[in-house]
């Protein structure tokens, strides 16, 4: 009797588990800036008149902007998104944020997250603590961003636990004692990430982290790599923008490998995707966003097999293999990406 009484327990569990799943489906597209109107860095800036065009448009089409911390909150507890949500986050903590974004973020009303990387708070180009507790308080949310920014996969596979794990005390620190808090978000510096740093975040509390691939947000992504589109440079334009926020997310159920170190040059990437939607006679295949005809489609029960190749050795410190495909009808695209890392080659 008990042990009926406990199966049916255990499936009613089950069910609600499978409903909470159903509904939590989400597309957050995020994207990450750097730059205000500081056309001194123009790879890494937007012109102030792009950015007030974007929330413009995210104003009059009634988008949804919330906190990434809030977003990543939600999926966790399956609190359903509602559709046209998006992510605003920036890097670095300039001061150009503080003086041309933040105006523009307080006349339409929307909020956004900032990743900040202790050792320069208050460094020259760069918000003080003081600065940052005042954006605080305006409902700007604060991540960590690392103490140093450095590049932690250089420290080689032995060593990235350790230096990574001491510069992110660091960070805590500092946070803690500045503005009292301890963000329990984190973006990593350059985008570089390992499983085994993934694995240090999650041991010290972090909950989330933002990586710098392109993408979009989704239930099935990895809460320790979520994809952001880029918005500074060439890809800080009006048509680039109102192209991502439509943008679903291609579920991609594995990667092998799953790490973006390049062990073999050039790596060749294999996923599996979940097929429910789209066609897969029309799958896109970029490489840092130059179209490569370099790839293999399979078809299977509900999953569709996609073997990525390159020519030669990758020979940039970090390539991005895109796979982008439409929808059945045509009428909606996704959007996944790839980071690769070639250890202790130069920034470009
Ligand atoms: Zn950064």
């Amino acid at each position: 009797m008990l042990s009926r009484f406990f199966l049916l327990a255990l499936t009613i569990f089950s069910i609600s588990l499978f409903a909470q799943k159903e509904t939590s489906v989400f597309d957050i597209p995020v994207f990450v800036y750097h730059r205000f109107g500081d056309n001194r860095y123009p790879s890494t800036d937007i012109p102030v008149e792009t950015f007030e065009k974007q929330l413009k448009f995210l104003s009059e089409n009634h988008y949804h902007v919330i906190p990434f911390g809030n977003a990543v909150e939600k999926w966790m507890n399956g609190v359903p998104i509602p559709d046209s949500t998006v992510i605003l986050t920036i890097d670095d903590g300039y001061l150009s944020f503080y003086e041309n974004a933040l105006p523009l973020l307080k006349k339409y009303g929307f909020t956004a997250t900032v990743f900040v990387q202790t050792e320069t708070v208050g460094g020259n180009d760069f918000m003080n603590w003081d600065q940052l507790n005042r954006i605080r308080q305006a409902g700007i949310e604060i991540g960590n961003h690392s103490a140093e920014h450095f590049h932690f996969v250089d420290a080689g596979p032995e060593m990235v636990r350790h230096v990574f794990a001491e510069d992110l005390q660091k960070a805590v620190l500092a946070f803690k004692a500045h503005l009292g808090i301890s963000p329990v978000i984190y973006a990593y510096p350059y985008g570089e990430w390992t499983p085994a740093m993934a694995e240090v975040l999650r041991q010290n509390g972090i909950v989330a982290a933002a990586a710098q691939n392109s993408g979009v947000f989704c239930e099935s992504s990895n809460a320790y790599a979520v994809p952001r589109f880029p918005m500074g440079g060439r890809f800080a334009t009006m048509e680039g923008f109102k192209e991502k926020i439509r943008m679903k997310a291609l579920r991609v159920v594995e990667s092998s490998p799953a790490s973006p170190v390049v062990e073999n040059n050039p790596p060749s990437l294999v996923l599996k995707i979940n097929s429910a939607g789209i066609n897969p006679h029309q799958f896109q295949f970029f490489v840092n966003g130059i179209k490569s005809e370099n790839f293999t489609v399979t078809t299977g029960e509900g999953l569709i097999g996609l073997n990525m190749q390159v020519a030669g050795a990758l020979t940039s410190r970090r390539t991005l293999y895109t796979v982008t495909v439409p929808s059945t009808d045509g009428k909606q695209w996704y959007w996944y990406s790839h980071l690769w890392i070639v250890r202790k080659l130069d920034e470009e």
